[in-house]
């Protein structure tokens, strides 16, 4: 094996099951939900859902809005239910999970409460400025979406993620003092580093760049901290303050920004084009049996957009690791974190290429190693491992 690169390492069988197991859950799930919009649509059930929440939401516009979507939700995750509980008992089977069912049905009713919540927001401010700017709404429609964005991106940290898992300061010395000093290096400053307990509930291990001005922070799971090196950690955190003198988050936003005003658009002239030529049973575009058409636009658009907003991601994630590399000692701890997170994750060290690239938002692995590799011999080092 000592000749072999360590990038070339094959996947396990194992690995190459789990992964293919979860891409046709995922891929099952989206096209039931898409299914599922379509149906609404075509049958005028839609429009039957719009008067039963007329009926409940006592003829009041905002409140039937809501009912609508509470409903829309409901049916939602009936019919979803059992890719939900299918990927719980996948995580448990391959000993990636240690979360308890109670605990996982818990965390499923929180999460439906947050996208009840985000999603009531949401449609309020979209059929409220349909009512009031029938043509010209979604310019002003995609300007509060963006406010909502940014100050949710903010509260993420310190509102969201406490929802589902605990966080608390990173209590090591040596690793805040080596971050310390990376972060002088870059002639920058992070606000924090937090202790993400992941333990409870996964074995997995993970590490993230979070939250926007005062939130903005690295955020490291116990998993990791507690079974790698301090020089792997760092090798990790230095990926993290990477995205970080990159500016990614601020420019993922821009990216957004402009995805979302042509989302905007789009929808604006699917509506009116399907109100236009009666296409369903709504006759104008602020009744809100159209909610499902919106979806739709927006799941076509996302999913006809999602290779190349992973390839920008992949972009990302390869600036990030050069910045690690230059401002590491050494890439040995950065490759066998490296090798422990695929270890750790099940992860694929070398998935098909169409996978990679219609699917991950990171490179692979083993393309990720060969960086460091190559970035190594560029500097005319002979490789430490
Ligand atoms: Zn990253």
């Amino acid at each position: 094996m000592a000749d072999v690169p360590i990038s070339a390492q094959d996947d396990s069988p194992e690995a190459k099951r789990y992964n293919r197991i979860r891409r046709w859950l995922g891929i099952s799930d989206f096209v039931v939900g898409f299914v599922f919009l379509v149906v609404l649509l075509v049958t005028g059930w839609s429009g039957w859902l719009r008067d039963v929440s007329y009926r409940m939401g006592l003829q009041n516009y905002s409140l039937s809005v809501f009912m609508y979507l509470f409903l829309l939700l409901v049916i939602s995750k009936v019919l979803g239910i059992g890719f939900d509980i299918y990927g719980f008992r996948l995580e448990r089977r391959y000993k990636l999970s240690t979360q308890k069912f109670r605990s996982w049905l818990w965390d499923e009713c929180k999460g439906f409460l947050v996208g009840l919540l985000m999603g009531t927001i949401v449609v309020e401010l979209l059929y409220f400025t349909i009512r009031q700017w029938p043509q010209n709404w979604w310019l002003l429609a995609w300007a509060l979406f963006m406010v909502l964005f940014v100050v949710l991106a903010q509260l993420a940290p310190v509102v969201l993620f406490p929802i589902f898992y605990k966080f608390e300061p990173l209590d090591n010395e040596d690793l805040r003092r080596r971050l310390i000093v990376l972060s002088e290096r870059a002639g920058t400053r992070i606000r924090g580093v937090y202790r993400w307990k992941l333990s409870e509930k996964s074995k997995k291990a993970n590490a993230a760049l979070t939250g926007l001005g005062v939130t903005r922070r690295i955020i490291l799971a116990d998993t990791l901290l507690d079974n790698y090196t301090a020089d792997e950690i760092e090798a990790v955190l230095a990926h993290e303050l990477g995205h970080h003198v990159h500016r990614h988050i601020f420019k993922s936003i821009l990216v957004q920004a402009a995805i979302t005003l042509f989302g905007f658009w789009a929808a604006n002239w699917t509506l009116h084009y399907a109100v236009d030529h009666h296409l369903f049973d709504f006759v104008q575009i602020s009744d809100f049996a159209d909610l499902p058409l919106l979806a739709l636009v927006v799941t076509v658009l996302s999913f006809v957009l999602m290779p190349a907003l992973n390839a920008y991601s992949r972009f990302n994630e390869r600036q990030a690791d050069r910045y690690a590399f230059e401002s590491i000692a050494s890439i040995a701890p950065f490759i066998s974190s490296m090798n422990k997170l695929a270890d750790q994750n099940l992860a694929e060290r070398t998935p098909a290429k169409w996978v990679e690239w219609l699917f991950h938002s990171h490179p692979s692995i083993s393309r990720r190693l060969q960086a460091a590799e190559n970035w190594e011999q560029a500097q005319g080092a002979h490789p430490q491992v």
